[in-house]
C-alpha cells in the first residue's frame, strides 16, 4: 500500500479521530520533577476489591514514589469488560484508603495527566493507532473466530508456534480495495500490529529485580484495538505509561513474557522505554509445598480479612515492607523509634522468585508493633476496633478504662517490652483477668494446669505478708522469705539439688498466686498485676478459686 493509500485507510477506519498524536504529546508534557524522582502507578481492573498481591504492588508503587519525591498515581484498567463489575472502582478506593495508600493522582483526586480511567481514553488510543496505520505498523484484520481456530489447529498439528504471525497473518497485506470491499460488506475487524520483528533476533532488557533478560524479538501481529474499538492491555499500557510519564512500571511477573511486544511498541511509537520492575507472586506454604496465595482458598488474600481479625493496618504494612525488602526486618527490629517512612527501599533487595506470605511471621511483626505502643494507645486502638467488631467488649473496655490502661502498660518500659499481643482480639483473651465481670469461674477451667494449689498458704501470704507499696525487688524478697519459712526452696536451683528436702520452690508459690488471681499459668509481671488489683480484689479472686477447688 502506498503512503496515500494508508492515509486514506486511516481516515476510513477512524473518521472521528480529528487530533493527531502531537496534540496529546503537547497536552501531557514531561513532568517537572527532580532528578531521580520516580513516577509509579497502580493499575487495577475494577473487580471490586484489592487482594493481597495487588495491595503489595500498590504498596511498592507508593513507597518508591514517596521516597524519591515522585508521583504515585492510580489508573483504573477497565478495558476488559469481563473483569469489571459494577461499582468495582469504589471497592478499590476504599481498600487502599483503609491501608492509607494514597495516590497523588487518580480519578477521584484528579491530576494533569488524566483521565485516569482507561475507558475514558479511547480517543487517545485510537489517535495513536491511526498514526500506526498511516506509518504501516497496523492493519485491520477481518479473520473470524473460526478462521483463527482453524489456524491454531493447523499449528498444533504441525507443532509450530501458535498465534497470528508471518504466513498466518493472512490480512496483513490486503490491498486498499480488498479492505474497502470487506468494510462495505460490514465485516467485523480488529486492528492488529504489523510486527516488524523477527523471532530469530534477540531483544535484551534489564528488569530492576530480575536483572538482564533475553527474549526472541516479537513477530506476532497482536491485537491492538478490539472489535469495539477499545484497546488491549498491551496498547493501553504503552500509551498510558508514555503519556502519564511513568518512569517505573512495577507489575506482576505474569507480564514478563509480554516484554518483547511492549518494547517493540514503545520503539515503533517512538516513546522512551520505562524501567520495568516485575514482582514475584505472593506465595504461601501449603501441604508441604509452596503455591500462589489464592483469593478463593485463603481468607488472608482478601485485604478486609485483617480488620476483621484485628491485625492493625500498620502492622500489615510493616509486614509488606518486610517482604518487599529482605533487609527491612532487621532494620526495624534494631530501630525501635523509626517507622517505614525512615527506611530506604531498593529494587535489588526484592525477591526474584516467590514472595512468601507467612501469617506467623506477620503475627511476630505485629507483636513487635504492639510492644512499641504505650498501654494507652493499645487501649484506644483496641476500643476503636471493638466498637466495630465486638460491642460487648467495647462496653466493658469503656467501663474499665483506667484499670485496662494500667494493665496494658505493664512491662512496657525497658529494653524488652512485652510481646503477647498480635491482634486487637488478643487483648480480650490475654487480659481476661483484667475486668472483674469477665473474671468468672470458667477462667479457671481454661487454665492449662491441672494442679490444685494450696489455698490456705496463699491466703496466709496475702493476709500477713503482702505489702503492695514496695518495690518489685522488695516484694520478691518477701515472697522468698515466706517460701523458706514454709518449707519451700528460695530458688529453683536449690530445689533441684535436693528436691526431697522441700515442698517446692519460690516459683511454685508465685504460680499459685498467679493462677488464683489471673486464672493463667503465664501472665505479665505478677506484682504489677497485684498492684492494679489491690488487696480486696485479690482476696475476692482467691475466694472464687476456693469455691471451686475446696
Ligand atoms: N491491569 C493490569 C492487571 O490487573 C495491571 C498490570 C500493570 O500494572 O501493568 O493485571
Amino acid at each position: 500500500m502506498s503512503n496515500d493509500e494508508r492515509i486514506e485507510l486511516a481516515e476510513l477506519l477512524f473518521p472521528n479521530i480529528k487530533h493527531d498524536r502531537n496534540y496529546y504529546e503537547n497536552m501531557y508534557p514531561e513532568r517537572k520533577l527532580k532528578e531521580g524522582a520516580m513516577v509509579t502507578r497502580f493499575g487495577p481492573s475494577p473487580t471490586g476489591f484489592v487482594h493481597m498481591g495487588s495491595l503489595f504492588g500498590s504498596f511498592c508503587d507508593s513507597v518508591f514514589a514517596k521516597q524519591s519525591n515522585g508521583i504515585f498515581y492510580l489508573r483504573i484498567e477497565d478495558t476488559d469488560q469481563k473483569r469489571s463489575i459494577e461499582n468495582g472502582i469504589d471497592g478499590i478506593f476504599s481498600d487502599l484508603d483503609a491501608f492509607d495508600i494514597v495516590p497523588d493522582e487518580s480519578s477521584i483526586v484528579g491530576g494533569e495527566y488524566g483521565p485516569y480511567i482507561q475507558s475514558e481514553r479511547t480517543e487517545i488510543y485510537q489517535t495513536y493507532v491511526k498514526d500506526l496505520i498511516i506509518r504501516g505498523y497496523a492493519y485491520p484484520c477481518f479473520m473470524t473466530e473460526e478462521e483463527i481456530a482453524a489456524i491454531r489447529e493447523e499449528q498444533e498439528i504441525n507443532k509450530t508456534k501458535l498465534g497470528i504471525y508471518g504466513v498466518y497473518a493472512v490480512d496483513r497485506d490486503l490491498s486498499l480495495g480488498e479492505i474497502k470491499e470487506k468494510l462495505n460488506n460490514s465485516e467485523e475487524y480488529v486492528i492488529r500490529l504489523k510486527s516488524p520483528g523477527n523471532s530469530k533476533n534477540e531483544v535484551e532488557f534489564i528488569d530492576l529485580v530480575k536483572g538482564k533478560i533475553k527474549f526472541p524479538e516479537n513477530d506476532m501481529d497482536l491485537v491492538l484495538l478490539k472489535k469495539d474499538g477499545t484497546p488491549t492491555y498491551h496498547l493501553a499500557h504503552v500509551i498510558d505509561d508514555h503519556l502519564m510519564h511513568t518512569t517505573h512500571v512495577i507489575r506482576g511477573d505474569e507480564w514478563v513474557s509480554s516484554i518483547p511486544l511492549h518494547i517493540q511498541l514503545f520503539d515503533i511509537l517512538g516513546f522512551d522505554r520505562p524501567q520495568y520492575v516485575h514482582t514475584a507472586p505472593i506465595t504461601k506454604k501449603d501441604d508441604g509445598g509452596i503455591r500462589k496465595l489464592s483469593k478463593r482458598k485463603d481468607p488472608e488474600a482478601k485485604v478486609s480479612y485483617y480488620d476483621e481479625v484485628g491485625i492493625p493496618i500498620d502492622a500489615v504494612k510493616l509486614y509488606l515492607a518486610t517482604i518487599l525488602n529482605s533487609n527491612f526486618e532487621e532494620w526495624y527490629l534494631n530501630n525501635s523509634e523509626k517507622s517505614i517512612d525512615d527506611f530506604t527501599f531498593s529494587f535489588d533487595k526484592m525477591a526474584v522468585g516467590g514472595t512468601l506470605f507467612d501469617l506467623d511471621k506477620l503475627n511476630n511483626i505485629s507483636k513487635t508493633y504492639f510492644s512499641r505502643k504505650s498501654g494507652e494507645d493499645v487501649y484506644n486502638e483496641t476500643l476503636a476496633w471493638a466498637n466495630k467488631h465486638d460491642l460487648e467488649y467495647a462496653k466493658l473496655l469503656e467501663e474499665n478504662k483506667d484499670d485496662m490502661i494500667k494493665f496494658l502498660s505493664i512491662e512496657k518500659d525497658g529494653p524488652r517490652p512485652r510481646k503477647d499481643i498480635a491482634k486487637y482480639s488478643d487483648v480480650k483473651e490475654e487480659f481476661s483477668y483484667a475486668i472483674d465481670s469477665m473474671f468468672i469461674e470458667e477462667n479457671y477451667a481454661k487454665n492449662e494446669s491441672n494442679k490444685v494449689y494450696d489455698i490456705n498458704l496463699v491466703l496466709d501470704y496475702i493476709n500477713n505478708y503482702l505489702d503492695l507499696n514496695v518495690t518489685n525487688e522488695e516484694w520478691f524478697n518477701k515472697v522468698r522469705e515466706f517460701a523458706v519459712e514454709n518449707g519451700y526452696a528460695a530458688t529453683p536451683k536449690e530445689y533441684k539439688k535436693n528436691p526431697d528436702d522441700y515442698k517446692g520452690h519460690v516459683g511454685d508459690i508465685c504460680e499459685a498466686i498467679r493462677v488464683m488471681i489471673t486464672g493463667r499459668m503465664k501472665s505479665p509481671d505478677l506484682f504489677s498485676i497485684m498492684r492494679v488489683l489491690g488487696k480486696s480484689r485479690i482476696l475476692d479472686r482467691i475466694d472464687l478459686y476456693s469455691k471451686i477447688y475446696k
